[in-house]
Protein backbone atom coordinates (compact mmCIF):
# COMPACT_ATOMS: atom_id res chain seq x y z
CA UNK A 1 0.00 0.00 0.00
CA UNK A 2 1.47 3.39 -0.96
CA UNK A 3 -1.31 5.98 0.04
CA UNK A 4 -3.77 6.87 2.57
CA UNK A 5 -6.76 5.95 0.43
CA UNK A 6 -7.66 2.45 1.48
CA UNK A 7 -7.73 3.94 5.45
CA UNK A 8 -9.46 6.59 4.04
CA UNK A 9 -12.08 5.39 1.71
CA UNK A 10 -15.34 3.23 3.28
CA UNK A 11 -14.93 -0.71 3.12
CA UNK A 12 -18.72 -0.77 2.50
CA UNK A 13 -18.50 1.65 -0.95
CA UNK A 14 -14.54 1.85 -1.81
CA UNK A 15 -15.63 5.52 -1.99
CA UNK A 16 -14.48 8.48 0.50
CA UNK A 17 -16.64 9.28 3.59
CA UNK A 18 -19.81 11.81 2.93
CA UNK A 19 -21.42 12.48 5.88
CA UNK A 20 -21.16 12.35 9.15
CA UNK A 21 -22.66 9.10 10.83
CA UNK A 22 -24.38 10.87 13.77
CA UNK A 23 -25.74 14.66 12.60
CA UNK A 24 -25.57 13.02 9.09
CA UNK A 25 -24.60 16.18 7.89
CA UNK A 26 -22.36 16.63 4.54
CA UNK A 27 -18.45 16.75 6.00
CA UNK A 28 -16.71 18.83 3.59
CA UNK A 29 -20.24 21.48 4.03
CA UNK A 30 -19.41 21.47 8.03
CA UNK A 31 -16.71 24.17 8.91
CA UNK A 32 -14.84 21.43 11.19
CA UNK A 33 -12.28 18.38 11.46
CA UNK A 34 -13.50 15.07 11.30
CA UNK A 35 -12.50 11.47 12.22
CA UNK A 36 -12.81 8.26 10.24
CA UNK A 37 -12.54 5.52 12.57
CA UNK A 38 -12.09 1.66 11.40
CA UNK A 39 -12.33 -1.23 12.98
CA UNK A 40 -10.68 -4.60 11.68
CA UNK A 41 -11.15 -8.79 12.52
CA UNK A 42 -8.67 -10.60 10.63
CA UNK A 43 -7.77 -8.16 7.85
CA UNK A 44 -11.95 -7.20 7.45
CA UNK A 45 -12.93 -4.25 8.04
CA UNK A 46 -16.06 -4.81 10.68
CA UNK A 47 -17.08 -1.28 11.47
CA UNK A 48 -16.39 1.93 9.84
CA UNK A 49 -17.41 5.60 10.15
CA UNK A 50 -17.05 9.08 9.91
CA UNK A 51 -17.97 11.29 12.40
CA UNK A 52 -17.70 15.24 12.81
CA UNK A 53 -16.32 17.02 15.73
CA UNK A 54 -19.19 18.47 17.13
CA UNK A 55 -20.69 15.13 17.55
CA UNK A 56 -17.66 13.56 18.44
CA UNK A 57 -17.69 15.88 21.45
CA UNK A 58 -21.30 15.36 22.07
CA UNK A 59 -20.71 11.76 22.30
CA UNK A 60 -17.66 12.07 24.76
CA UNK A 61 -19.54 14.17 27.27
CA UNK A 62 -21.52 10.74 28.53
CA UNK A 63 -17.56 9.52 28.52
CA UNK A 64 -16.89 9.82 32.45
CA UNK A 65 -14.03 12.31 33.90
CA UNK A 66 -12.08 9.70 35.29
CA UNK A 67 -12.20 7.34 32.01
CA UNK A 68 -11.14 10.34 29.67
CA UNK A 69 -8.36 10.78 32.03
CA UNK A 70 -7.48 7.07 32.17
CA UNK A 71 -7.46 6.82 28.65
CA UNK A 72 -5.74 10.39 28.02
CA UNK A 73 -2.74 9.14 30.46
CA UNK A 74 -2.87 5.58 28.43
CA UNK A 75 -1.86 7.41 25.20
CA UNK A 76 0.32 9.72 27.04
CA UNK A 77 2.26 7.14 29.16
CA UNK A 78 2.13 3.63 27.04
CA UNK A 79 3.10 5.54 23.90
CA UNK A 80 6.75 6.56 22.92
CA UNK A 81 5.58 9.74 21.02
CA UNK A 82 9.03 11.41 19.92
CA UNK A 83 10.08 8.00 18.31
CA UNK A 84 6.74 7.40 16.96
CA UNK A 85 6.12 11.26 15.51
CA UNK A 86 10.41 10.82 14.40
CA UNK A 87 9.47 8.16 12.17
CA UNK A 88 6.34 8.66 11.39
CA UNK A 89 7.57 11.86 9.56
CA UNK A 90 10.25 10.30 7.61
CA UNK A 91 7.54 7.37 6.78
CA UNK A 92 4.14 8.64 6.78
CA UNK A 93 2.38 5.02 5.95
CA UNK A 94 4.49 3.43 9.03
CA UNK A 95 1.69 4.90 10.94
CA UNK A 96 -0.31 2.04 9.12
CA UNK A 97 1.87 -0.47 9.81
CA UNK A 98 2.70 -1.23 13.60
CA UNK A 99 0.60 -0.51 16.62
CA UNK A 100 1.11 3.12 17.76
CA UNK A 101 1.41 1.66 21.07
CA UNK A 102 2.61 -2.29 21.38
CA UNK A 103 4.28 -1.69 17.56
CA UNK A 104 3.44 -4.68 16.96
CA UNK A 105 2.92 -5.60 13.42
CA UNK A 106 -0.43 -5.04 11.52
CA UNK A 107 -0.14 -8.77 9.84
CA UNK A 108 0.35 -10.33 13.38
CA UNK A 109 -2.79 -8.13 15.00
CA UNK A 110 -6.21 -10.49 14.90
CA UNK A 111 -8.02 -7.42 16.11
CA UNK A 112 -6.87 -3.77 15.02
CA UNK A 113 -8.31 -0.22 15.18
CA UNK A 114 -7.51 2.55 12.87
CA UNK A 115 -8.14 6.68 13.11
CA UNK A 116 -7.55 9.30 11.44
CA UNK A 117 -8.35 13.33 11.56
CA UNK A 118 -9.23 15.30 8.28
CA UNK A 119 -9.53 18.68 8.20
CA UNK A 120 -12.66 20.64 7.34
CA UNK A 121 -11.22 20.42 3.21
CA UNK A 122 -10.85 17.11 3.32
CA UNK A 123 -6.95 16.28 3.84
CA UNK A 124 -5.21 14.34 6.33
CA UNK A 125 -4.04 16.21 9.26
CA UNK A 126 -1.38 14.99 10.64
CA UNK A 127 -0.79 15.01 14.50
CA UNK A 128 -0.66 12.35 16.80
CA UNK A 129 -2.81 10.62 14.10
CA UNK A 130 -3.92 8.65 11.91
CA UNK A 131 -3.07 5.84 13.84
CA UNK A 132 -3.28 2.15 13.90
CA UNK A 133 -3.24 0.62 17.45
CA UNK A 134 -3.94 -3.18 18.03
CA UNK A 135 -6.72 -5.32 20.07
CA UNK A 136 -4.69 -5.92 22.70
CA UNK A 137 -3.94 -2.48 23.74
CA UNK A 138 -7.35 -1.45 22.82
CA UNK A 139 -8.25 -4.13 25.59
CA UNK A 140 -6.07 -2.55 27.75
CA UNK A 141 -7.46 1.14 27.36
CA UNK A 142 -10.96 -0.16 27.79
CA UNK A 143 -10.31 -2.07 31.18
CA UNK A 144 -10.00 1.37 32.26
CA UNK A 145 -12.62 2.61 31.44
CA UNK A 146 -16.06 2.60 34.05
CA UNK A 147 -19.11 0.62 33.32
CA UNK A 148 -21.11 4.13 32.07
CA UNK A 149 -18.47 4.89 29.79
CA UNK A 150 -18.64 1.50 28.18
CA UNK A 151 -22.31 1.50 28.15
CA UNK A 152 -22.84 4.93 26.34
CA UNK A 153 -19.91 3.74 23.93
CA UNK A 154 -22.60 0.66 23.41
CA UNK A 155 -25.48 2.80 23.10
CA UNK A 156 -23.65 4.76 20.88
CA UNK A 157 -22.56 1.48 18.37
CA UNK A 158 -25.94 0.20 18.98
CA UNK A 159 -27.89 3.28 17.72
CA UNK A 160 -25.62 3.02 14.69
CA UNK A 161 -25.03 -0.38 14.01
CA UNK A 162 -27.31 -3.52 13.13
CA UNK A 163 -24.01 -5.58 14.71
CA UNK A 164 -21.41 -3.64 16.37
CA UNK A 165 -18.55 -5.69 17.56
CA UNK A 166 -17.99 -6.69 20.49
CA UNK A 167 -14.44 -5.07 20.96
CA UNK A 168 -14.04 -1.76 19.46
CA UNK A 169 -11.96 1.63 20.16
CA UNK A 170 -13.66 4.27 21.34
CA UNK A 171 -13.69 7.74 19.34
CA UNK A 172 -11.69 10.51 19.74
CA UNK A 173 -10.21 10.59 22.84
CA UNK A 174 -6.84 11.88 21.40
ZN1 LIG B 1 -21.89 15.25 13.09
ZN1 LIG C 1 -0.67 -2.86 20.55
Amino acid sequence: MSTFEPWLNSAETGEAFTHCIHCKLPLLEIDSTWLINKDFHKGECTLEYAICDGCRELTSEDFSEDSKKAVRNFLENEIPWDERLQRFVLHPLSRMENCVACNCPRELAEDYATSILMDSVGEIHFGPLPLLICGGCIELMSERLSQSTRDSWRRFLEEHFDYPPQLSSLPGLL
